[in-house]
């Protein structure tokens, strides 16, 4: 066969590429097989005579396809394969099984051991070729295809992070990490249906940073955004139940939705914020009502009448916070 003919016939069966790991005990048989297969040019060979070695082999090997000599000494033949099919580098390599006669028992107790295939020694080259071509393809496409799932598998994965990692920066603001205005609204309409149905009570607190615009002013802009951050974090942190959700509701305003909480409970919150906002001591020289950082706070409680719409509670803890700027700001107001 000439050069080019050699590599264009490698190149037709680069997809399935051969590699027969025989082992055998007889050099004899090892270098019958060689000739056999010298001519094939899509079939490696390799040759180990030490059955005990040969685990190790085929697992460094990695062979498409094993030729396993059934009598030898010391070790047996089908504890090979048993050993090839237990060991998870193997475990899925064919394996054809190589005899010295055909006989109905030996084939069964093969089969039976994990065996793919049985021939009997020395096969026919053709018939040998033909099967060593079958079962390493089978082996090839078994791997590619585990590789496609594993790939899918992946893929699919990445996609559920992409999504999740989406819908948290679609949710959340992106100066203090606390949920934004358009989740505020699905959460709070949510919560109030919920609270509809159940005939619970809902709170709201809305919350607004003192005389801030003159903070900004004073300070800057920068400054003024790390103010936002800290008192993020104060409201952040006093929500402790799952279903308490913090959100920043635009600016220097911020909320604190509080499914099945009390007036009383609402109030002591939302004091105990004012008074943690007030204890950064964060300062402020030109507020008129503190030399720190405070802010204003109005609360609602509402078990929602039928048919009742949610902004009802965004106004009414409004109208507290509105209630507590005219009374003198760093207080809090539950109407
Ligand atoms: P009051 O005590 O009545 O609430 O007075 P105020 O100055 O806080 O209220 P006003 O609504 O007049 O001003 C709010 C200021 O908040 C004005 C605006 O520039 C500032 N602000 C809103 N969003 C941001 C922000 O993201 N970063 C900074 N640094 N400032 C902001
Ligand atoms: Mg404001
Ligand atoms: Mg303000």
């Amino acid at each position: 066969m000439s050069r080019h003919n050699d590599q264009a016939d490698a190149a037709a069966n680069s997809e399935y590429l051969s590699m027969v790991l025989l082992v055998d005990d007889q050099a004899i048989i090892g270098e019958a097989i060689r000739r056999a297969l010298a001519g094939e040019s899509d079939i490696d060979f390799h040759y180990c005579a030490q059955p005990e070695e040969a685990v190790a082999v085929a697992e460094r090997t990695q062979p498409t396809v094993i030729l396993q000599d059934l009598v030898m000494p010391g070790t047996d033949g089908l504890t090979l394969v048993r050993r090839y099919r237990e060991n998870p580098g193997t475990r899925d390599i064919p394996i054809i099984v190589l005899s010295t006669k055909e006989e109905p028992t030996m084939k069964s107790a093969a089969f039976s051991a994990g065996a793919n295939d049985y021939l009997v020694k020395l096969p026919d080259s053709i018939e040998l070729i033909a099967r060593i071509r079958y079962h390493s393809r089978s082996y090839l496409n078994l791997l590619q295809r585990d590789e496609a799932y594993r790939a899918l598998r992946q893929s699919q994965q990445q996609l559920l992070e992409t999504n999740l990692e989406l819908q948290r920066l679609t949710n959340s603001d992106g100066l203090t990490g606390l949920s934004n205005r358009r989740y505020f609204d699905e959460y709070l309409g949510a919560e109030w249906r919920r609270a509809q149905r159940e005939q619970t009570q809902l709170a709201l607190l809305m919350l607004d940073v003192d005389a801030f615009k003159a903070y900004n002013d004073t300070y800057g802009h920068v400054a003024g955004d790390e103010v936002l951050r800290q008192v993020a974090g104060v409201i952040r942190d006093n929500c402790t139940r799952p279903a308490d959700l913090p959100a920043r509701f635009g600016g220097e305003e911020f909320s604190m939705i509080l499914p099945s909480t009390s007036p009383g409970g609402a109030r002591l919150l939302a004091e105990k914020v004012r008074r943690a906002i007030e204890g950064l001591k964060i300062p402020h020289s030109g507020s008129p009502n503190s030399e720190y950082v405070t802010v204003s706070i109005g609360g609602a409680v509402i078990v929602p009448e039928p048919d009742s719409i949610f902004s009802s509670i965004v106004e009414a803890a409004d109208s507290g916070l509105y209630q507590a700027k005219r009374a003198g700001r760093n207080q809090v107001v539950m109407v």
